[in-house]
């Protein structure tokens, strides 16, 4: 993983105190703030496309590659860093 991913990590779980505190001091507008930049730094943690039979084609023989937050069908051959519906970023490194 990339110092960059790590980073985020450590900045969703700091900023993950901090909307803490800001519930626990009632500030409905300082939890949504929160909220709201934690799902967009969530989306910039690369999840890995999601490997499935395409059945459309027939049978078990192709596969297709899904996104993994809202499932939708991902192209390999374009292999988007991040996904073109939700923005979700992609792990294209197939260690399989
Ligand atoms: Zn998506």
């Amino acid at each position: 993983m990339s110092d960059e991913q790590t980073y985020i990590k450590f900045a969703i779980a700091d900023f993950s105190r901090v909307k803490e505190c800001a519930s626990a001091c009632k500030s409905m507008l300082g939890t949504q703030i929160f909220d709201a930049v934690i799902d967009a730094l969530k989306k910039e943690i690369a999840v890995p496309a999601q490997k499935e039979w395409d059945k459309s084609i027939g049978g078990e023989r192709f596969y297709r590659y899904v996104c993994p937050e809202c499932e939708n069908v991902l192209r390999p051959r374009s292999k988007f860093k991040y996904c073109p519906y939700c923005g979700q970023r992609i792990d294209w490194e197939d260690k399989s």
